[in-house]
């Protein structure tokens, strides 16, 4: 066992994992619950895992609901149960603290669509502009960058910036066409996207609208124009997660990634959630990114502590900026505690 686990550890970087038999006979909720104890360890979750992730996680939530915990953690050891960007988005919060991630290789195809060589000359062709940037980029990107934002603070943080100041929005061409409209601004948008909300069929939501005439649309403003503008609610993760509870509807369209419709079922047990369509037959609204994670790499990555995040200190500094400003401007909004 000790000499697969040292041959597994020297192959984490190229498998992104622990490459492990696990014991099919264990009961990977009670030993991920025991490590939590035993390693004072906090389990974060994205509302886009798998549901049996999110029901052994300490918390669930969309960007800015776990980076705020991230930030605020007394753990001795964070396990970021989301893609690459986030858990390093913890790891400059916490330098300190371990972070694991289950699987190096959970990227984020919105995160590589912005490569920081690139965005650097298209930030010099614009030198009178500041950067906001999504959180859903690279600590490269956030070291370019003046203000991080989410979907869920990305309105007020942009309002927070003097009407006549310049801004770059990057790498989300979607999210920023929409907080343009939203707030009236102009900002020059880095042409990025996510795979996942670009992949919605018009199409066939409006055939599913035919066949439930009462299910509003709910979607995600990285969703395109064309599904933005059908949409009877736009919001972040968490904004559309309260949306369906408090809403007096009984059936919704979920233009997201899937894994949101396991809180939503949970919180709402009455209601009917349907999965927007995607362009094609595939499940290509999963993100597969975040899909890479699975119990079995989870209970492995905290038992072995690997695979961890590390980060040189100067690339640390220079990205945590941003995001310390996207949270004191949240909390003057008084949308985090
Ligand atoms: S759903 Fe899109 S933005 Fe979110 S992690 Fe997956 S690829 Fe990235």
């Amino acid at each position: 066992m000790d000499i697969n686990i040292s041959e597994a550890r020297s192959k984490v970087n190229a498998r992104g994992f622990l490459d492990i038999e696990v014991d099919p006979t264990l009961d990977l909720f009670r030993e991920i619950e025991r490590l939590k104890k035993e390693k004072n360890a906090v389990l974060l979750a994205h509302y886009y895992q798998e549901p049996d992730i999110q029901d052994v996680a300490d918390y669930i939530g969309d960007s800015l609901g776990l980076a705020q915990q991230a930030a605020k953690t007394d753990a001795d050891i964070i396990v970021f149960a989301g893609v690459h960007f986030m858990a390093e988005t913890a790891k400059i919060l916490n330098p300190h603290k371990k972070v694991l991630l289950p699987d190096l290789k959970a990227g984020c195809s919105l995160a590589d669509s912005a490569p920081a060589a690139l965005f650097k000359q298209f930030k010099a062709k614009h030198p009178d502009h500041i950067v906001i940037s999504y959180i859903n980029c690279t600590a490269e990107i956030k070291a370019l960058s003046d203000i991080i934002c989410t979907s869920g603070n990305a309105k007020q943080i942009i309002e927070s910036v003097p009407a006549d100041q310049p801004i770059i929005f990057a790498p989300d061409k979607n999210l920023g066409g929409y907080l343009n409209k939203i707030t009236g601004r102009n900002m020059v948008l880095w042409n990025g996207a996510c795979m996942v909300h670009e992949i919605f069929s018009l199409e066939k939501i409006k055939k599913l609208k035919v066949r439930h005439p009462h299910a509003k649309l709910i979607a995600h403003p990285e969703c395109e124009e064309a599904i933005l503008r059908e949409a009877e609610f736009i919001g972040s993760t968490t904004q559309l997660l309260k949306f369906a509870v408090q809403d007096d509807a009984k059936e919704y369209i979920v233009a997201t990634e899937t894994g949101i419709l396991h809180q939503m079922q949970q919180d709402a047990p009455t209601k009917t959630f349907i999965p927007a369509p995607p362009d094609n037959s595939c499940a290509c609204n999963d993100c597969p990114h975040m899909k890479l994670n699975t119990l079995e790499k989870l209970y492995l990555c905290m038992e072995y502590e690997t695979p961890e995040i590390t980060m040189e200190e100067e690339l640390r500094v220079a990205a945590l900026k941003p995001i310390e400003r996207m949270l004191e401007i949240s909390r003057k909004a008084g949308l985090i505690g």
